[in-house]
């Protein structure tokens, strides 16, 4: 396995840290305190800085108009961008829309691509990914309510959905919704893209998490879908594949937000070794005199260190071999990386006292936004299930869905 950088990313990670020092790091405190949707326009310039360098839409292959990045290499440059909240967002790689650009840029038709994609690449639209429904766990996307009924050329779609992030002033959703209902669990649903100016789609509220409703990109809305007629050409590969597609599109979904913890982890780590050496409890004796917070030092720098090679090696895998067969990695990876952010980020809010608690610094928001880390994309459980689960089978016990 060989992890080492490539060329093009050692020349890009300085360029990419000196890049969010002088452009991100300062926009932070006013989109914590004002809110994104007051600081889109400022931000916006800021990707237009980005274009300019040539690291817009990293991830995408260049055929699609992007810069075409290895998996590899996009955890490096994932990594970095972690830094900022704001920097996936400046270089056009934010969930959900780096899934959503891959999904398209993979099993779009010619005339989605055009349509939905190629804005998206250039910066020009948002979009969303419908999935999660209130009154069904999430935890099993094979049991949705939500429907896309056949009529003639057209699907009716009806139902409820919530937590759609990004729902908020994006251009279209992508829909899971049921088509087949009498087929097996797994070929119920299909992907179906949902302009969002179609009748019938109503954002019902952008859902409050943690005391924060959102807007614009940074919000999570709750969605009523009633009689919404899109052509049938707005399906994403075939009828029922639905699921499938979900599964190609989450697997590398999920690494990513693990390349982007690393670097919120570090940036969270870096803020703790800097108080340990400036906050004194007494004249000369700053905190990192303590043992217990030497503890916090030591077990967070081991922790981000084996997150790291986990998601490099597992990214080095996507790479050669496809999602699938990293399959059991993205599940080990998805549960331990999210388990070491928060621990990194709660340690760094904990040497901080009551200033790790506000918003002059970056942690509360970063404590805010990724204790969800836990839940979405699939919570803990099912990660560690699905992993123990293909262990077990290798010594001879199968073990269903239900136990
Ligand atoms: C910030 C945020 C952003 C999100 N963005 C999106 C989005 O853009 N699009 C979208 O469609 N969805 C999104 N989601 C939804 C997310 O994917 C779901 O919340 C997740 O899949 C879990 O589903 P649920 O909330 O219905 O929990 P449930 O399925 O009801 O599960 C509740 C809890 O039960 C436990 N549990 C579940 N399954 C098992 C099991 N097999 N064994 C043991 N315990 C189990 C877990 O502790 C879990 O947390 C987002 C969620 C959050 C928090």
């Amino acid at each position: 396995m060989d992890l080492t950088p490539t060329a093009r990313v050692v020349e890009l990670l300085p360029k990419v840290r000196a890049f969010l020092e002088e452009h991100a790091v300062p926009l932070e405190p006013d989109v914590a305190r004002l809110g994104f949707s007051a600081c889109v326009a400022r931000l916006k310039e800021k990707r237009e800085l980005v274009k300019r360098l040539g690291l817009f839409t990293p991830h995408v292959h260049a055929h699609d108009g992007g810069v075409g990045l290895t998996f590899l290499e996009h955890a490096r440059l994932s990594e970095a961008l972690g830094w900022s909240f704001v920097g996936h967002y400046l270089f056009n790689c934010q969930a959900p829309d780096a899934g959503n650009m891959e999904l398209l840029s993979r099993w779009g038709s010619p005339a989605q691509k055009a349509t939905f994609l190629a804005p998206l690449v250039r910066g020009e639209s948002r979009s969303c990914f419908s999935m999660t429904e209130p009154d069904r766990a999430g935890s099993n996307p094979t049991w949705l309510d939500t429907t896309a009924t056949r009529e003639g050329d057209s699907y009716v779609i009806n139902g409820r959905k919530w937590f759609t992030t990004g729902a908020d002033g994006a251009a279209f959703a992508i829909v899971m919704a049921v088509t087949n209902p009498d087929a097996p669990p797994h070929l119920r649903a299909s992907q179906i893209i949902v302009p969002t100016d179609t009748p019938g789609f109503t954002l019902v509220r952008n859902v409050s998490v943690m005391g924060h409703a959102g807007s614009d990109w940074d919000s999570h809305s709750e969605l009523s879908y009633e009689h919404v007629r899109v052509p049938v050409e707005n399906r994403i590969g075939d009828e029922g594949a639905g699921f499938l597609l979900a599964q190609e599109r989450l697997g590398p979904g999920r690494i990513q937000h693990a390349m982007r913890w690393i670097g919120i982890a570090e940036r969270s780590f870096d803020l703790l070794c800097k108080r340990a050496v400036s906050r004194e409890l007494s004249p000369g004796k700053p905190l990192g005199t303590r043992q217990m917070v030497q503890d916090m030092i030591a077990e967070s720098r081991a922790e981000i260190d084996a997150a790291r090679l986990m998601v490099l090696s597992t990214a080095w895998k996507i790479d050669r071999d496809g999602s699938h067969a990293a399959r059991e990695q993205i599940a080990a990876v998805k549960f331990f990386a999210a388990g070491v952010l928060q621990r990194v980020v709660d340690r760094a809010i904990q040497a901080h006292g009551a200033l790790g608690l506000t918003d002059d610094l970056p942690l509360a928001m970063f404590y805010r936004a990724e204790r969800a880390a836990r839940v979405y994309d699939g919570p803990d459980e099912v990660h560690k299930a699905m992993l123990a689960k293909q262990i077990l089978k290798r010594y001879g016990l199968v073990v269903g869905r239900d136990g």
